[in-house]
């Protein structure tokens, strides 16, 4: 979709709220408060829907992540718009230069719209490849020297690969179909089993490499490995016939890294997973028109709540 269509399709807030309200309420304006469907009236002055059933006052926004908003409704489709219509994102500065509002305004925007990107209820099937990988900048060859560091030795070497101290995201991806990408706290068998829980279905062929943590998968379903360790990267399977590797989430893991490095340059563990949501919804979305995606947006917020004083708050 064009700007100028984009333009011509929503003239004012009225448009903007009736798309809104179209596309979370098929069926006519929902009581946020006791659920009463299509009895409700509009209150023009104070620009509230107000319920027949248990009288209280609501709006298309409530119970979702732009709940309590102060932005014209306008600004937030404007802003769906500028997102899914970059291929790769848009930074919080570039947000809040196109649609006139301050940096705050539209960094907190823009975590509201990814915490709306995360899809709920996907389970793979099929052939589905998974492996893990690090979020963010790989960690420079050697570590900066302490001050009582003796010069006649080189700075001692940071870890790469596993063992560095970087975010880890689990990615599953279905050959030819959608990905999955959890952030998880270690790559123990535990911490995998947990991401995966409902993601897989129970009678796909999962690909990994030998990581231990991934032995736990064969006892439940069809499990195929490949040995990156000694440099094995792709193989036939002689019994199935398939064809074993983790390319897919190779592809997904420079689409993420092309992301961080070209459109917000860094980003931090606490936000991690909204990041990795919006880049999993683009991929997965690719061939969707943008409309659809925008409205997929709007109904996947259903039910989510995300407050400024969270997404500032520090440690947690
Ligand atoms: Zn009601």
């Amino acid at each position: 979709m064009s700007l100028r269509t984009f333009n011509d399709m929503f003239l004012d807030e009225d448009a903007a709220r009736a798309w809104f309200e179209h596309v979370r309420w098929p069926h006519g304006p929902e009581c946020y408060h006791c659920g009463l469907v299509g009895k409700a009236w509009w209150i023009g002055t104070k620009r509230v829907w107000c319920c027949s059933g248990c009288r209280k006052h609501f709006s298309v926004t409530a119970g979702t992540p732009m709940h309590r908003t102060h932005l014209p409704l306008l600004v937030w489709l404007q802003a769906l718009y500028l997102i899914v219509a970059s291929s790769k994102g848009v930074s919080a500065v570039k947000l809040g230069e196109t649609l006139g509002v301050s940096y705050p305004t539209a960094w907190h925007l823009g975590h509201r719209v990814r915490a709306m990107m995360a899809e709920q209820n996907v389970i793979l099937a099929g052939l589905v490849e998974i492996d893990e990988m690090y979020a963010g900048a790989p960690p420079r060859k050697r570590g900066k020297p302490s001050r009582d560091h003796d010069d006649s030795e080189p700075p001692p070497a940071n870890p790469r690969g596993r063992g560095t101290k970087r975010a880890l995201v689990l990615v599953a991806a279905e050959r030819g179909g959608d990905v999955v990408a959890k952030v998880i706290p270690t790559h123990s068998k535990e911490a995998i089993t947990a991401a995966l829980e409902g993601v897989v279905d129970p009678k796909a062929t999962v690909m990994t490499d030998g990581l231990p943590a991934y032995t736990q998968i064969g006892r439940t379903q069809p499990h195929l490995t490949v040995k990156h360790a000694d440099r094995e990267y792709a193989r036939t399977d002689p019994e199935t016939g398939h064809r074993v590797h983790v390319n897919r989430i190779e592809s997904f893991n420079g689409f993420m890294r092309r992301a961080v490095i070209g459109v917000w340059h860094q980003i931090s563990v606490k936000h991690l997973d909204r990041y990795t949501s919006e880049v999993t919804f683009r991929w997965n979305r690719n061939a969707d028109d943008c409309l659809d995606r925008m409205a997929a947006i709007v109904r996947n917020g259903e039910g989510r709540l995300l407050s400024y004083a969270f997404l500032t708050a520090k440690g947690t």
